[in-house]
């Protein structure tokens, strides 16, 4: 049998490598020149102001949250097609979290579902402080409405766009914050491009940009201008707020600005694989991801749906064949409510029945920039089979 082909995959160059031995031999680990250099790039990149890297895109959902000021009474709503970082980073916040159902064609928060769900708080003062939309697969959400339904109210918004960096909206980069205030990306091997592990923090607002940072690394601060001691020495620091060491170390921040280079390259890769596979899968029983025409991809999954009353077998069955078949394919992602940590905090099936739905059909393909076309077509091919008779 052929090899085991996973669904994600990081390309690690031999360029990446040495610029992280480089780290390894200069004077700083953590905290030198290569993670300032690397949050300048990324902002760049995105066209945001602001870039504020942290140890993994939970961290950064986390500091995001406390920049906003999340706290206990608060509320905080997501999708539930998410991974369960997304809520969680909320919850360590001690506020409460509410899921919006998805809208069934871009598996995204619902923009009218949003605004409903708004007015219905409205009248009982149960509205959110921050709504965190999350792009799926790496499709933007349609965050003009998104962004129209949450302002009515003056309710922030935090994008989990840990799926789409390299992704676009309405001709900009996603991270450029247009319609948030913030966006995060994650850097996980899994992810378009990685540091091991690692997340950035992008906003167009330099206070909230700050309150990240200070969030990230204890909540101490050594800048004279925030310091409130008159004259103070040079050993001297002040910890204003209750942070956390969160931060991301230059020899993460190296692999990442190397890979940086290649992000286009990557995309490019994971659009070709999107599209042949959109075109093999054109006469199977199997939904393929539709793409709005305001968002470009960037392809971090490509997630087939099988068709229940088409399709030669059931979801699980077609899902567990290609596994036996080496075909690494996944479930991306089980709705967070359905987890028992959740029911236990009080939510029970069918609170998102789009979600549900998804989530009964769903199945992950491999995709990522190092697949073969050889492998591509041995995954298209497995689908085939499982899935007609
Ligand atoms: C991967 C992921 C995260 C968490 O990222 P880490 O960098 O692993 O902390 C959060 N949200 C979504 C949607 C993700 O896919």
């Amino acid at each position: 049998m052929a090899q085991f082909i996973p669904y994600g995959r990081q390309s690690v160059s031999d360029q990446d490598i040495a610029a992280v031995v480089d780290v390894l031999k200069s004077d700083f680990l953590t905290q030198g020149p290569v993670v300032p250099a690397f949050e300048e790039a990324v902002a760049s990149y995105c066209g945001a102001m602001h870039g504020v890297a942290a140890n993994s895109a939970t961290s950064a959902l986390h500091i995001a949250c406390m920049a906003l000021d999340v706290g206990p009474g608060d509320r905080v709503w997501t999708s539930p097609l998410t991974f369960v970082a997304s809520s969680n980073a909320a919850l360590y916040c001690g506020a409460e979290v509410d899921f919006v159902d998805v809208d069934p064609s871009s598996y995204n928060m619902c923009p009218a579902k949003l605004a409903e769900k708004l007015e219905v708080a409205a009248a009982s003062g149960t509205l959110p402080k921050v709504i965190i939309p999350v792009h799926l697969t790496g499709q933007s959400c349609d965050m003009v409405a998104i962004h129209q339904a949450a302002s009515r109210y003056g309710i922030r918004i935090i994008e989990d766009a840990s799926h789409a960096i390299g992704a676009s909206y309405k001709s900009r980069f996603v991270g450029a914050c247009e319609f948030s205030d913030i966006a995060v990306f994650s850097f996980h091997p899994v992810k378009i491009v990685t540091t091991g592990e690692g997340g950035m923090a992008m906003t167009n607002d330099g206070e909230l940009a700050r309150r990240m940072a200070s969030g990230r690394s204890h909540g101490v601060t050594r800048d004279p201008e925030f310091v409130q001691l008159e004259d103070p020495g040079q050993w001297y620091y002040e910890q204003h707020t209750l942070g956390y060491n969160y931060r991301m170390t230059d020899i993460n921040a190296a692999l990442g600005l190397s890979q940086l280079d290649r992000l286009t390259e990557f995309i490019d890769r994971r659009r070709a694989i999107a599209r042949a596979y959109d075109e093999a899968f054109a006469d199977l029983p199997v939904t393929t991801p539709r793409q709005h025409p305001d968002a470009a991809s960037a392809w971090h999954l490509y997630v087939v749906r099988i068709n229940p009353e088409r399709a030669a077998k059931p979801h699980r069955a077609v899902f567990e064949e290609l596994r036996a078949g080496g075909i690494g394919v996944n479930l991306h992602y089980i709705p967070v409510y359905l987890q028992p940590y959740y029911r236990d905090l009080g939510f029970s099936p069918g609170h998102c029945p789009e979600a549900e739905a998804y989530y009964s059909q769903a199945i992950s393909l491999p995709m990522f920039p190092s697949l073969t076309d050889e492998q591509q077509g041995d995954v298209a091919a497995a689908l085939a089979q499982a899935v007609s008779r």
